[in-house]
Formats: C-alpha cells, structure tokens, sequence
C-alpha cells in the first residue's frame, strides 16, 4: 500500500505544526508508520490522500456516531450556511437544539454551550467551586477529561493523596487543589472523603471511562461513589464527553439510570462540529453567569452551523431502536473476535458497552488504569499496522477505544471482524 503523498504531507506539516499535527495522538507516536492525511469520508469509510479506502472505527474519535458525511447533515448545514455563519447573538438554532437535548433527558434541566469537551469540563469545574464555595476537585486516575489544567493531573506514589501534573507548565497550586484516587474502590474514596470532604467541590469522573483503555465500572461502583458524593456534599460531575449520546442519547446517566450533579457533554453532540456543553439541574445552573455569579462566556458559543448539525443529528439519535441497534451489531462484531482469539488461545480480552469497543492484550477484566500492561502495547503496534495494511483504520493508540457508527453495516463488521482474526494469527505470541 502507497502513502507516499501522506508521508510528503506530513513532512510539511511538521515544518507548520509541533509534531506535525493540531492534537498529540494523531501524529502517530504510539504505533508505525506516519499518520494518514484523510481526504474524505462517506458512511464508515475514509480515503487517505493516497487514494487508500478504510473501514473507520476512529470516527473523528467519536463524534462520527452517524458515519461520515451523513446526508442530513450535510444538507442541514449546507442551508444554515447561506444565510451566514455567526452573528453573536441567539439564535432558533440553539432553542432548537436544546430543547431536543432537554426533553429527551430527565437528569439536567438546563444546559449551557461552549465550543469543545474540554471547555465544557473546565465550565463545569468552576461551576461546581462557585456553586459550592469549595476550592477542590476529586479525579479518578485512568479518566481523561481534556486539557483543562487542573486535571492533567496523576496519582503521586505512595501515601501522598494529592496528584503530579501530567503535562509541564501547570502550577504547583493548581495541582494541590487536585486529589486523584483509584477507579473501582470506594474504600479509598469513603476515606478521602470523611478527611477532606469540607474541602471538595466536586469528584469527576468519566462513568464508562474511555480514554484509557474501556475501563468498565460495575454498576454498585458508580451508585456507591453517588451515594457518598450525596453524604459529603460533594457535587458528582459525569463527563460524559465521551459517553454521552452514545451509549444512548442521556448517556451513561440513563444507562446506568444515576442522577449526577453536573453533566459535560462534547464529541457527538456538535454532529462533527465543534460543540460541547454542560448541563445541571435548573437551581445548579443558576449559578451560571448571567442568572448567577460563575463567569462563562464564549464568542462562538452557540454558533448556528454548528448547532444545526446537533440538532440534525440529535433527531437521528431519537429514531426507535437506534441504540439497541448499535448495540446489538457491536457485540455481534466483538463476539466474533472474542470467540475466535478464545479458540486459539491468544490473551485478548476485548471489552464492549453501547457502540463502544477496546480490543485489550490481557486475559483479565480490567478496570483500573494501572491493570493495562504496558508492554502488552507492542502487540497493538503490530496489529494497528498489519490492519493499516489491509484497510481497516483503528485509532493510533493501544489505549484508545474504537467505534461503531450507525454506518456500519453488519456486512462491513463481519468482513471487518474477519480481517482482524487473521491479523491475530500473523501475531507472534
Ligand atoms: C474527548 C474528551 C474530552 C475533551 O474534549 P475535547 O473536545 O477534545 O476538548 C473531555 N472528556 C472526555 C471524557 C473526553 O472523551
């Protein structure tokens, strides 16, 4: 297979571009070879610049829930677009859209847009301290949640419970105000609380994390970690950037059916446009500027086009079985491969919630981020670029999870699913 024109592409963007690239993991670190220009995409498959078609199981990293290029999208967008694209003001666009959000979800009452998952994550941490006029914040390590600077943040070793910046040029204060627990253990979290709890806003977490690995968490988790969020007066915050319109249209919040405080939404919300937004009950939201006294602001908030596509797609969302849909061909897809590295005894363990898939080179269930095996990466390195080789695009890292959308059909999955398991056998154990 030629990539001649992405490597020629690429060899000039890393004169433009730190790395090459607008965003770290797309340069391709993680695995071999150079990162694939993309020209165009149509239902579940993409063409790079050198004419190579590819089955998409990245989706733009999860927006793409409807495929690529949706039709209803396109023309909705291409019709708001003749009469302008921003005006700064309000418009029918975002009535439009979120009132289709609101009506369709029973746990937030109003909703504010910003422009991407990782403002709306930053929007709801202020909101959270200003609502509660306390200055920390709980993460969960394994959970990603943008690149907000209190939150690049890591478990520290040992018994210090408050974190280490995962990227340079964040402050020591801002880090201490950060207290970073375990996936999965409510023990540590009931005693960070019962010491701490006066002095925490809010506990973050991604309810079906998925940004480092599919790291699934048990139902009783997620209602235990509700439960004493409630007895401290601590805001429970799901960031469901991720999850959120995926693994159906209210969420993990309505999969799991828990009542957070705070939602962060972003990815599927926009319909491939830049969107993201959070949403709380109406007394919560109060707080928000200009009913209440947090500060949030955007000058292309709520911008039509990009509204328009929310809208357009959040109504295909809403179509009967639309989820069970998803579900049902994705774990007809994983269970294919499951049973075929099960028959040949390969430790591979792939995990699968909604339309959401993580192909792990480990046996065990895994549910903390200090469970994934570094090394077992290599193996995913092998993969990624044997699947390259025979067209089929996975996101270019072992940790990332892969998506179905809605235009995959189960003929593409089966063959899709038949080409994996034979690039399982040319793995060397
Ligand atoms: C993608 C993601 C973010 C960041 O969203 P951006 O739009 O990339 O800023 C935040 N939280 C979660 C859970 C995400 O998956």
């Amino acid at each position: 297979m030629q990539r001649t024109v992405s490597e020629q592409l690429y060899a000039e963007a890393k004169q433009y571009f730190p790395g090459g690239v607008s965003s770290p993991v797309r340069a391709f670190k993680s695995v071999k070879g150079v990162p694939l220009f993309i020209k165009k995409g149509d239902g579940c498959h993409v063409w790079d610049e050198d004419d190579n078609e590819f089955i998409d199981f990245c989706c733009s990293w999860g927006p793409l829930i409807l495929g690529h290029n949706n039709a209803k999208i396109r023309e909705a967008i291409c019709d708001t677009v003749a009469h302008g694209t921003s005006f700064g003001t309000p418009t029918r666009w975002e009535n439009k859209l979120g009132e289709t959000i609101l009506a369709n979800n029973k746990y937030i009452d109003k909703v504010r847009f910003v422009s991407s998952g990782t403002e709306a994550v930053m929007s709801a941490i202020r909101l959270a301290r200003g609502y509660t006029k306390k200055d920390k914040i709980v993460k969960f390590e394994g959970c990603y949640h943008g690149h907000v600077d209190s939150l690049l943040v890591k478990a520290g070793s040992g018994l210090v419970t408050f974190g280490v910046s995962t990227s340079a040029g964040i402050p020591q204060g801002f880090v201490q105000e950060t207290l970073v627990l375990p996936l999965n253990d409510l023990e540590a979290t009931e005693k960070m609380f019962k010491e701490q709890g006066d002095e925490i806003a809010a506990a973050i977490i991604e309810p079906v994390p998925a940004n480092n690995g599919l790291l699934l968490q048990d139902k009783s988790y997620l209602e235990g970690l509700r439960q004493l969020c409630t007895q401290y007066n601590i805001l429970l915050i799901f960031d469901e950037v991720i999850s959120g319109f995926r693994v159906g249209f209210e969420g993990a919040a309505g999969y799991y059916d828990i009542q957070p405080d705070i939602v962060t939404y972003g990815k599927i919300i926009g319909g491939g446009m830049p969107v993201g937004a959070y949403g709380a009950s109406g007394t919560i939201m109060g707080s928000v500027a200009p009913d209440g006294p947090v500060y949030q602001a955007g000058t292309l908030s709520g911008n039509p086009v990009a509204m328009t596509a929310g809208y357009t797609a959040a109504i295909q969302l809403l179509e009967p079985n639309f989820y069970e849909d998803m579900e049902a061909k994705t774990q007809a897809f994983v269970a294919k491969l499951q049973e075929h590295c099960d028959a040949k005894g390969y430790p591979v363990r792939i995990s699968t919630i909604g339309s959401i898939f993580w192909i792990a080179f480990s046996k065990d269930r895994i549910q903390r981020a200090d469970q994934i095996d570094p090394a077992s990466m290599d193996y995913f390195k092998t993969l990624h670029a044997d699947l390259l080789d025979r067209g089929i695009y996975l996101g270019p890292s072992g940790y990332e999870v892969g998506f179905v959308s809605a235009a995959h059909t189960p003929e593409v999955l089966d063959h899709a699913a038949n080409v994996i398991c034979e690039c399982m056998d040319r793995i060397v154990w």
